[in-house]
Parts: structure tokens; C-alpha cells; sequence
């Protein structure tokens, strides 16, 4: 029988050779590795051995928590890195060259849209941010030097939903790839590839580590892109002897390194800890928020809630028709003003302020002037943020307890 994604995570830790028995995968906390004579070594260099001989490179601490990724997308290979933000600062530079465009949606995370409309400026790449969720926005801003476009499963902070079925089918007629920021569901919801995404961007750092622990990020190759007839030439040097991993290889054995943006063994074994449990968990974060939204839809101190899973919510169908109906632990509340938004969080006993989503724990944030605050107005309502709003990550206590706490700051806001 196949193994299932629980169980795949369940025997997360467990090691592919294991040395003494042992039932977890060690920390290999080591810079370099030796070899017994200087042929291996060359050999090892240049492909012709496998194993490994810098950590900048692979590790094996991290080659396991890669392998375990990369099997719950159904991915072709994974490359772990340093933080979603060098993951996707490494896919843009791996791929992009100046003169290029990229088209991504305009409600996803504020640090990626800095990256995108800053710094690859900075290297002449043009971004070009659109509302997404209108598939007809992204088709019309595709241009023939466009090389990617990127969208979020469910946006963070916006919670917009693309339809990302339409997206991969433009992406392919365009002969360019569909990344997809799967940070928000994870693929114990939802497979992007499963609808057509090419490559899978993730932040370790939120559900799939699960408890604050560790930052980390993910690049996954869903081996739905041809990179030897896409227009990057830059993968076209060795088709023959990379074949379909072309770009996985080019990724870890050029960019990756010469970026430097490995992630430590260390942080590879703290991560793989919460992977053990990630369907579980996700099973109960989703509970936890759909009641959550229920809840606060009819509170009278609330003005609007935004959480797709919500009846009603203008994501609602489409979240049904691609996801079953789940829709991740993210929800965004909005109170009478600004002032109010702030008594509210003041307020919160149990549930922590913090910027991170994806922790055991239930965090909330007014993301205007914390997160976000760099941008301008325009932009942030462009991200769909506004004064009023609260961000709420809903994490794993019992649900009563989360919405007792957020009862008795909700009520003091009426005196
Ligand atoms: C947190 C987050 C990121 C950035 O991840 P880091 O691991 O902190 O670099 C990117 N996208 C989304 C949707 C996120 O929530």
C-alpha cells in the first residue's frame, strides 16, 4: 500500500541508513565531509559519487527533511533553504534575468512584495502586481519577457483565493511556470500540483515546523514544467544529464550555493519534529477557525470577518471547488476603528500579539503598522489591509478557551 501523508510524516525522523539503529535521523552538525582519497573527492564534485562535501550544498539532516517534502506534494525534489524569503528570492534570481517581468498577486506577503517591487528592481526586473483572484488580470498583463507568475493559495494578509486551475492553464499556453506560496494551507489540504502548479514555494517556519521554533523555507520542484523547452536557457546547458531535474540541479548547484542560502541541520531536525504531526494538526487549526469565523460573523462588535471557509464569503465557492472546503487557520476581523482594533488586542489574555501565523499557539496582530507598516495606505488597502483590521493565526488550544478569550475582549470593547 502506498503510504499516506500521515504516515509519511509520522516516520518523518526516521534515518534512510541508519548507523546504530537509531530511529531518528541525527543532527549532522558538520561543515564538510572527507573523503578517503583525492579521486573521491573529484568524483564527489563533480557528480560522479554521490554523497556529500559542504553543507552550504546538502546535508543529510536536511537531504531528510527534503525528501519528506518533496513526497507530500508528490514533487520531483525539494531544496530546503534558510527562510521562505530566500526561497523565493533564490527561485526569482535563478530564473529572472534583467529585462524580465513577473506578475504576482497583489494581497500576499508584504516581505515578498518588497522583494518583487524593491530589490529584484534593483537588478532591472519588472513586477507587475495585480488582483489575481480575477484570473482576466493576470492574462492581460502577460507580456512576451513575462517569466513567472506567482500567487499565494490563500492570500496572507488578503485572503483572496486565485483560481489557481485557470492560472496553471494561462501559465502553460504562456510557456512559463505557475509558483504557488503554499505556506497558509500546506499540503496536508492541498497538493498545489494537484491543479497544475509548477514549482511550491513554502515557509517551514509556520504550520509546518508548528511551533515557533525554527525559520526555514522550501523550494519544490512539481516536475510539471518542461525546463528543456522553456524559454531559460540557463537550463538548457545539461538536459541530458539533469533530464527532468534540470532545474533542481541549477537551483542547488548554482544559485543556491552561490547565494549561500542553505538552511542548518539544525533547524532541519527542529522542523522535521513538527512535520510528524502536520495533518493532525492542520485537522484541528481548521476546525478551530471555522468556528472561530462562525462566531465572530454574528458578533455584534465585529463589523465584517474574512475567512474563506465562511458561507457567504466571496471566496466561499471557489474555496469549495478547490479545496474541499478547507481553508487554512488565517482570519482577518474588522472592528469599529483603529482605536478599537487596538483595545481589542490590549485586551487578550490567553491569545499572544506576535507576527508569525502557523504556531500552536492562537497570535493576533493589527498588521497596518506592525508588518506592514513600510508601505503606503494605497498599498496596504491594495493588500486588502485597513486600519480596523485584525489578524488572527487560530492555533490549537480548545476551541472554547480561544473564544472565551476573544468573548472577554470583544466585551470590554462595548464599555
Ligand atoms: C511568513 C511568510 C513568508 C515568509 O516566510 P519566512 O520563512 O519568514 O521567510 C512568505 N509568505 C507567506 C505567505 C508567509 O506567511
Amino acid at each position: 500500500m502506498r503510504r499516506s501523508p500521515a504516515t509519511i510524516q509520522a516516520h518523518a525522523t526516521m534515518p534512510d541508513q541508519a548507523l546504530w539503529g537509531e530511529t531518528v535521523t541525527p543532527v549532522y552538525q558538520t561543515t564538510a565531509f572527507s573523503q578517503r582519497s583525492a579521486q573521491d573527492l573529484a568524483d564527489l564534485f563533480q557528480g560522479r559519487l554521490p554523497g556529500y562535501n559542504y553543507s552550504r550544498i546538502a546535508n543529510p539532516t536536511c537531504t531528510n527533511l527534503e525528501q519528506n517534502l518533496a513526497a507530500l506534494d508528490d514533487g520531483l525534489g525539494c531544496i530546503a533553504t534558510a527562510s521562505e524569503m530566500a526561497a523565493i528570492a533564490a527561485v526569482a534570481i535563478g530564473l529572472l534575468r534583467s529585462g524580465d517581468h513577473l506578475i504576482a498577486a497583489n494581497g500576499i506577503f508584504g516581505g515578498t512584495i518588497s522583494l518583487f517591487v524593491e530589490t529584484l528592481a534593483w537588478m532591472g526586473i519588472r513586477t507587475e502586481l495585480v488582483d489575481a483572484s480575477d484570473t482576466q488580470n493576470v492574462e492581460r498583463t502577460i507580456t512576451p519577457r513575462t517569466r513567472m507568475i506567482f500567487v499565494e493559495t490563500i492570500g496572507n494578509p488578503r485572503l483572496d483565493v486565485p483560481d489557481i486551475p485557470a492560472l496553471a492553464a494561462l501559465a502553460r499556453k504562456a510557456g512559463i511556470p505557475l509558483v504557488v506560496d503554499n505556506t497558509v494551507m500546506t499540503s496536508a489540504l492541498f497538493k498545489p500540483k494537484s491543479l497544475g502548479a509548477d514549482i511550491v514555494v513554502y515557509s517551514a517556519s509556520k504550520f509546518i515546523c508548528g511551533f515557533g521554533t525554527a525559520i526555514g523555507g522550501a523550494i519544490i520542484d512539481t516536475g510539471l514544467f518542461d525546463w528543456s523547452a522553456g524559454p531559460f536557457e540557463q537550463l538548457h546547458k545539461s538536459p541530458e544529464r539533469n533530464g527532468p531535474y534540470a532545474f533542481l540541479a541549477y537551483m542547488r548547484n548554482v544559485v543556491c550555493r552561490n547565494l549561500g542560502s542553505c538552511l542548518a541541520p539544525w533547524n532541519c531536525f527542529l522542523i522535521n519534529q513538527g512535520l510528524q504531526t502536520l495533518s493532525m494538526r492542520m485537522a484541528r487549526h481548521v476546525e478551530n477557525a471555522s468556528y472561530l469565523a462562525e462566531y465572530l460573523a454574528v458578533h455584534k462588535a465585529v463589523k465584517r470577518v474574512r475567512y474563506p471557509g465562511l458561507p457567504g464569503d466571496r471566496f466561499y465557492e471557489r474555496t469549495r471547488r478547490l479545496f474541499g472546503g478547507k481553508a487554512g487557520a488565517i482570519l482577518c476581523i474588522h472592528l469599529a476603528d483603529r482605536q478599537k482594533a487596538f483595545e481589542f488586542l490590549d485586551g487578550l489574555k490567553l491569545i499572544k500579539q506576535a507576527p508569525n501565523i502557523g504556531d500552536s499557539k492562537t497570535l493576533a496582530i493589527h498588521p497596518a503598522p506592525t508588518i506592514l507598516w513600510q508601505f503606503d495606505k494605497d498599498q496596504r488597502i491594495k493588500m486588502g489591509v485597513t486600519d480596523d483590521m485584525v489578524r488572527i493565526s487560530v492555533g490549537l488550544e480548545p476551541f472554547e478557551q480561544i473564544c472565551e478569550d476573544v468573548e472577554q475582549a470583544l466585551s470590554r470593547l462595548a464599555r
